[in-house]
């Protein structure tokens, strides 16, 4: 296996929050998406948009905002609640190879809320989580039971919710210890390399770099997040994906930041314990191209949602800004699966949920890829739809 990567940096499956929780797994198409989106032009929202939308914007916001109904968003979260509920055990197999290192936390995941009406939408969302056929345990708690988990928290916390059986990584860390069982089995990976074009033969994949490197195989598999659709289309895929670019940073240990995984939903934002004791705070959905420039007030606008939800937090002890896409679809499902080419596949589209999901869907892939046979779970993923 060859991996032929650009630049892992910018990549989202680096800058991202950890959380590998199919409980909140959900598709990105739903009402409150909706809600959150007609915000846009206030810069406290975290639903942004930047730049001149493009013809790729466009195309994606004509097919997302009919989606934003609760009937088509139970349809979408029926469709992947199949992988939600491998995604886990995917990751337990990843565990053995090498990965395992990179949990930090498989304590709950805790959810502080301001108000008691967040709660009770977070709980009815969980409902629909379950009768989707993903199992999911919950505690309810009071404040002083949300507080005494976690002290970081401030009075304005009026409520929380324990969501089990999940757990948090080190993205970095899981990155490079990813790596480098891909290299002890045997694998390359070619770095800063950036695929221009897929030439495909009687013969194979050539895959050519803008530096004029051609990197031949029999099969190829386009896994390229938010940058997918330049390279996809051709091989049949039509649905656009969309970077919905997230924000995140690092705070030190001595910031007084919550030392388990602590999301605040209302707030969009989540904290992550990281493997040295520091803690990575992200949030922020910002539709753009995916290379726009990073917008520096978002850090800020991410520092003003949390600060009320915490004690006393010095957010100038910031650093490791990073700005990085979401591979977003339309429908809210990614697109997994085989193109118009017997010899190029397709693995990403995950948005929100590729390091839980991934996984999972790759491990699919794969299957279907050794025996010619599309996995029924991979069925509503087809990226052809
Ligand atoms: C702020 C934020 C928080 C998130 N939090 C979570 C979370 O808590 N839990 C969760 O499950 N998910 C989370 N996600 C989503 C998750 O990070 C993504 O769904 C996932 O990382 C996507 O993986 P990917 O491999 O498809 O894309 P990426 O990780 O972006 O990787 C794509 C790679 O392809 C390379 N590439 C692209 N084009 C080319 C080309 N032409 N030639 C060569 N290389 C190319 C890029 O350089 C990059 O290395 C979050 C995302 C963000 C931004």
């Amino acid at each position: 296996m060859t991996v032929v990567d650009r630049d892992t940096d910018d990549a989202a499956s680096w800058g991202n929050a950890g959380y590998l929780t199919p409980g909140f797994a959900v598709p990105l198409p739903e009402p409150a998406a909706l809600r959150a989106g007609l915000k846009v032009l206030s810069p406290a929202s975290p639903v942004q948009v930047s730049g001149i939308p493009d013809t790729n914007l466009l195309r994606f916001a004509t097919r997302f905002l009919p989606r934003c109904s609760h009937r088509r968003w139970d349809h979408a979260l029926r469709a992947i609640s199949p992988i939600n509920r491998i995604a886990l055990q995917a990751h337990e197999e990843l565990d053995a190879t090498g990965t395992a290192a990179a949990v930090v936390h498989r304590d709950p995941i805790l959810v502080g809320f301001r108000d008691s009406a967040d709660l009770k939408a977070k709980l009815t969302e969980l409902r629909h989580v379950v009768a989707s056929g993903m199992p999911v345990r919950s505690d309810v708690l009071t404040a002083s039971e949300t507080r005494s988990l976690e002290p970081t928290l401030s009075a304005e916390v009026s409520c929380g919710m324990l969501l089990h059986d999940q757990r948090s990584i080190d993205p970095p860390m899981f990155l490079r210890l990813l790596r480098k069982t891909v290299l002890d089995e045997g694998g390359r990976i070619l770095a800063g390399q950036d695929v221009v074009a897929l030439n495909v033969s009687g013969r194979g994949v050539a895959a050519r770099s803008a530096d004029g490197a051609v990197t031949q195989a029999d099969i190829a598999v386009l896994a390229c997040g938010a940058w997918l659709s330049p390279l996809a289309r051709q091989f049949g895929v039509r649905q656009p994906v969309q970077a919905g670019r997230g924000y995140s940073f690092r705070m030190p240990p001595e910031a007084n930041m919550p030392t388990r995984p602590t999301y605040l939903p209302t707030q969009r934002v989540v904290c992550t314990p990281l493997a040295d004791g520091a803690t990575r705070v992200s949030g922020i959905m910002e539709f753009a191209r995916p290379n726009h420039p990073q917008n520096p007030d978002r850090f800020t606008t991410i520092a003003a949602a949390a600060d009320p939800m915490l004690s006393t937090v010095d957010w100038t002890l910031r650093t490791e800004e990073w700005c990085g896409s979401r591979p977003c679809t339309a429908d809210g499902l990614p697109l997994v699966g085989a193109s118009h080419s017997e010899r190029v596949f397709v693995h990403g589209g995950h948005g929100m949920w590729g390091m839980t999901q991934g996984p999972a869907t790759a491990k699919l892939l794969a299957r279907q890829i050794a025996t010619g046979n599309p996995p029924s779970e991979l069925a509503a993923l087809n990226p052809l739809r």
